[in-house]
């Protein structure tokens, strides 16, 4: 992995004439940027050497680099933090913990689909989704930033922009909406469907502003062929994330709660348009179905729901190579 890692950003400079910092010769750059791992790591799979190389993992980043980890904190401080968030992690060498944004579907003005006892998805969902927080956050192994702790409206873009601000690793939207058949029922979990996005990463690899999230400061320094280049091996890495994650909720859903036939499905969800932030979107169940609203009106199932969402996100990030084994 280390040889990789050289190798790759020697690729970088000569394959690609990158005139960027990137490809600085010298001792290997902090990479520790989320996103700019992805970007490297995906780099690595497609441009190095045509090897797969290891996935970059947080705690290969973390001891990869001796010299950083003995002389005080250097690596750590030029991680970027998160809007508002304090740098927990100077002069340790574990790594920052994974940000998931739970987005619960609708609020406010929205009532979201209205249920046929009259229950609003809304709070459904702002129920739902407060259980898995208090579960993640209980665990210790992730941090968890909802887009709405109470009952006010977020225009769909918003909530996808709070969860690049917030760095989040992924992002899940819970709902339950309504169908016109009464009958249906089950739960489903929706990633994007194909066309919406290729036509989002491909606006977004114009724009400096997303260039940023692609791969930091570095981005401006590339052709607009590289720049492009990156963004695609982003946006599938990232839909790679999204289907991997929705496989986790169907399998960890199947033992106990009830799924509709094909659970897995695509639709082109706005706050599901993130370029490189897997995403997926959860129906719980139907507010048309009486069955499923009176069972996602109980606390107890609702926390079934969240006990198997939890369990889909750590198999998530064990799949992803990411150590999640710190807790605290
Ligand atoms: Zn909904």
């Amino acid at each position: 992995m280390q040889d990789g890692r050289h190798r790759l950003v020697d690729t970088l400079f000569f394959d690609q004439k990158m005139h960027c910092h990137l490809s600085s010769p010298g001792p290997p750059m902090p990479v520790l940027d989320p996103t700019r791992r992805k970007v490297t790591r995906l780099l690595g799979r497609s441009l190095a050497t045509g090897t797969l190389l290891g996935p970059l993992t947080a705690r290969a980043e973390g001891h990869r680099a001796p010299h950083h980890a003995t002389h005080g904190a250097s690596s750590h401080q030029l991680t970027p933090q998160a809007s508002g968030r304090a740098p927990a992690l100077v002069g340790k060498t574990a790594p920052p913990r994974p940000v998931i944004m739970l987005d619960p579907g609708h609020g406010g003005k929205d009532p979201g689909a209205i249920g046929v006892s009259g229950t609003y998805e809304k709070h459904i969902a702002a129920a739902a989704a407060q259980e898995l927080y208090h579960q993640i956050r209980s665990a210790g192994r992730y941090d968890v930033v909802m887009t709405r702790a109470d009952d006010h409206f977020i225009p769909l873009e918003g909530r996808v922009d709070l969860a690049h601000r917030h760095k989040a690793q992924l992002f899940i939207s819970m709902h339950a909406d309504a169908l016109h058949d009464p009958e249906v029922r089950g739960a489903s979990v929706y990633t994007l469907s194909n066309g919406a996005s290729d036509a989002q990463t491909a606006s977004l690899a114009q724009t400096e502003n997303s260039a940023d999230r692609f791969a930091g400061p570095a981005f401006h320094g590339m052709s607009s062929e590289v720049q492009a280049i990156l963004a695609s091996l982003v946006n599938e890495e990232t839909r790679r994330g999204s289907a991997h994650m929705a496989a986790s909720v169907v399998s960890a859903f199947q033992p106990r709660i009830g799924l509709l036939r094909h659970p897995a499905r695509h639709a082109a969800f706005v706050v599901l348009k993130s370029a490189d932030i897997p995403s997926v979107l959860v129906e719980m169940g139907f507010m048309s179905n009486r069955h499923d609203e009176a069972a996602l009106r109980q606390g107890g199932y609702r926390k079934q729901v969240a006990t198997a969402m939890s369990a889909a996100i750590d198999r998530y990030f064990v799949g992803s190579g990411m150590n999640i084994a710190h807790s605290g």
